[in-house]
């Protein structure tokens, strides 16, 4: 099963956490048949928000971006499947949420830009970078799941 082995990083935003949206948003991804193998909460501290969001650091939202990310902890799950990174942008939807898909956790359950309910990381690249900044080596878990038999067809899912 060495071709299903992709891993992204969601982070459950403080909006999501303050109106209890943390299981509708993970049953999101349960159903679609990725494979939980971290999950966390957490507290953001400003220097891992300037990591994590070098690319607004200069931006005049940036400041509220971080007030707002540090208003609440925020749950960390690491998600593998086959392509997941891309995969889970779409289920994601768009960062305007009240102009994203309907059908998508930003398009069903967000109206802000701001307040969006979760971060998804956008690139292969930046997946693995994320899930090492949020994640310890011993916090990421390896072990079967007997519904890949039945979420992959057998090509997909060996090499
Ligand atoms: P995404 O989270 O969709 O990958 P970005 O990486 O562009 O989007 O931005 C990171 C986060 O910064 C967004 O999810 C959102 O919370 C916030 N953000 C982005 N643009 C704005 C904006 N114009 N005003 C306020 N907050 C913003």
């Amino acid at each position: 099963m060495k071709k299903v082995n992709e891993r992204t990083l969601i982070l459950i935003k403080p909006d999501a956490i303050q109106r209890g949206l943390v299981g509708e948003i993970t049953t999101r991804f349960e159903r679609k048949g990725l494979k939980l193998v971290g999950m966390k909460m957490i507290s953001l501290n400003e220097a891992v928000l300037r990591e994590h969001y070098a690319h607004i650091a200069d931006k005049p939202f940036f400041a509220g971006v971080a007030k707002f990310m540090q208003s609440t902890p925020v749950v960390a799950m690491c998600w593998e499947g086959l392509q997941v990174v891309d995969t889970v942008r779409k289920i994601t939807g768009i960062t305007k949420a009240r102009e994203a898909d309907a059908g998508s956790i930003r398009g069903d359950f967000a109206m802000s830009v701001a307040c969006n309910v979760i971060h998804a990381s956008d690139t292969v690249e930046n997946a693995k970078k994320e899930v090492k900044r949020f994640f310890k080596e011993d916090e990421i878990f390896e072990y079967d799941k007997s519904e890949y038999m039945h979420v992959y067809a057998e090509d997909e899912r060996s090499e």
